[in-house]
């Protein structure tokens, strides 16, 4: 391997990117980027089963969007190709079959009921299930070859030691070690020939040259497992840097129905949970489409669990970020996304936008856009100026601005919009003043057609 920085995001094609997904691929990005290496984009979809129609392209859409541009993918080629893992299926057996003529695999002819039901008894016992390693001990590799070439079902496993510790050092967790005789013997080929994650991360690291993963905690407890596969092997494993998850606040829901469990107050019962599309937390498509700019949002979330060493300044360009970024400034301990403060990011990076790039940035006019009274704002405050209307017709889609303080260079100010969650169809309504005058100026109004960012 040479000393190349190469650096990859792999997501599974399974819906938009998530916020935690998005921070996983900036960190890789300016990972790389600092150090003059290459950023990858590999697609990870050997579980056909999660796989969303489209989810590729939106995962195409979603980088280029974040500006978050790979040297080598799937739609922008590169040596190393294909960057698909199905479209790499025929490598993975032959390295399979190498671990099994090592050693290091074996080929387990169990059916999904006899598992099930030594998964039952263990559970019965209140034990952890691991598979028994059967196959390995009781069908020989020259029976195993008979047995396939008539046709029987199976799958290959990875042979992991029952003595001995497994282990790796993280960049950010340090050494992390674990007893062998707690691993499973995890399935490396599927019956269907597709690899599983867990055998497929490491071929395609090692045949694609990558020198550095950063990829979410969850991974964290196999890694140990994935290095016996490149001991095993014989390959020279990259360096790993797993980052804690995103989190939120929010409140306990019932799994079906999502509506509250109140407790016996009839409270609601707070709690910090980790973000998910599950329970409708915001993807970075949403958060496009609800009007944040897409500098705004990455300068949040590049701070969402790690920060700048020597300087309090929070605002950042990606190329300020590509110089400053410290693999260092990583917290361990998980974030809190909070939507405030994205907001309040937001706000800060439309007022600064010069007249100029604000309409760049903000598109055309707003051909729809007529006073209508909310009876008692209206009522208090009537007689505001036909002008306020050119304000709005200037700034072109203000419509989508989350609680944004646009400054429009002149006597108007818009204060604040609400209603920026509505369905894109349906009118939203903003609430202006002119700061010359203080806050009794108030007059709404309603802008019909909302179009979303390019
Ligand atoms: N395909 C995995 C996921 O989407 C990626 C894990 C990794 O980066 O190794 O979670």
């Amino acid at each position: 391997m040479s000393d190349e920085v190469r650096t990859r995001f792999a997501p599974s094609p399974t819906g938009y990117l998530h916020l935690g997904g998005l921070r996983t691929a900036l960190y890789t990005y300016l990972f790389a980027k600092k150090h003059g290496g290459k950023f990858i984009l590999r697609i990870e979809d050997t579980d056909q089963e999660r796989e969303v129609p489209g989810a590729v392209d939106l995962i195409y859409k979603s980088m280029r969007q974040a500006g978050l541009a790979y040297d080598e993918g799937p739609d922008v080629g590169g040596e190393y190709g294909p960057y698909i893992q199905t479209q790499r299926r025929d490598l993975y057996p032959k390295f399979a079959w190498e671990l099994v003529e090592k050693g290091g695999a074996y080929c387990c002819f169990c059916t999904k009921e006899e598992i099930e039901a030594d998964r039952k008894a263990a559970e019965a016992k209140g034990e952890t299930y691991k598979y028994n390693k059967k196959c390995l001990h009781n069908v020989s590799l020259e029976e195993a070859k008979r047995r396939i070439a008539a046709g029987e079902p199976y799958v290959i496993r990875q042979n992991v030691p029952t003595t001995g510790k497994a282990s790796f050092d993280d960049m950010l967790y340090g050494h992390v070690e674990v007893d062998c005789d707690t691993l499973d013997d995890n399935v490396l080929i599927k019956a269907d020939g597709l690899p599983t994650y867990n055998f497929a991360n490491v071929v395609d690291d090692h045949l694609m040259a990558i020198s550095h993963v950063m990829r979410g905690t969850e991974y964290l407890s196999s890694a140990p497992k994935y290095n016996l596969l490149y001991e095993a092997f014989g390959w020279k494993p990259p360096i790993y840097l797993h980052l804690p998850p995103v989190m939120i606040e929010s409140v306990l829901r019932d799994k079906e129905t999502k509506q509250p469990i109140l407790d016996e107050n009839g409270n609601e019962q707070p709690i910090v949970r980790k973000l998910s599309k599950r329970w409708g937390d915001p993807s970075f498509e949403d958060l496009l489409q609800k009007g944040y700019l897409k500098e705004a949002i990455i300068n949040y979330i590049a701070l969402l669990g790690w920060a700048p060493k020597d300087t309090n300044e929070e605002f950042f360009s990606m190329d300020d970020l590509i110089r400053i970024f410290d693999e260092n400034g990583i917290n361990k301990s998980p974030s809190i996304f909070d939507t405030n403060k994205l907001t309040w990011f937001n706000a800060e990076y439309i007022r600064r936008l010069t007249p100029e790039d604000r309409r760049f940035i903000l598109g055309g006019e707003i051909p729809e856009c007529a006073p209508v009274g909310i009876p008692d704002a209206a009522q208090a405050h009537p007689g505001v100026p036909a002008q306020t209307l050119h304000l709005f017709a200037g700034l072109g889609r203000v419509e989508i601005y989350p609680a944004a303080l646009p400054d429009n260079g002149d006597r108007y100010r818009i204060d604040f919009a609400i209603g920026v969650d509505q369905p894109q169809n349906r009118p939203l309504t903003f609430v202006c003043y002119r700061p010359a005058e203080g806050f009794g100026h108030f007059t709404v109004f309603s802008a019909h057609k909302i179009r979303p960012f390019p």
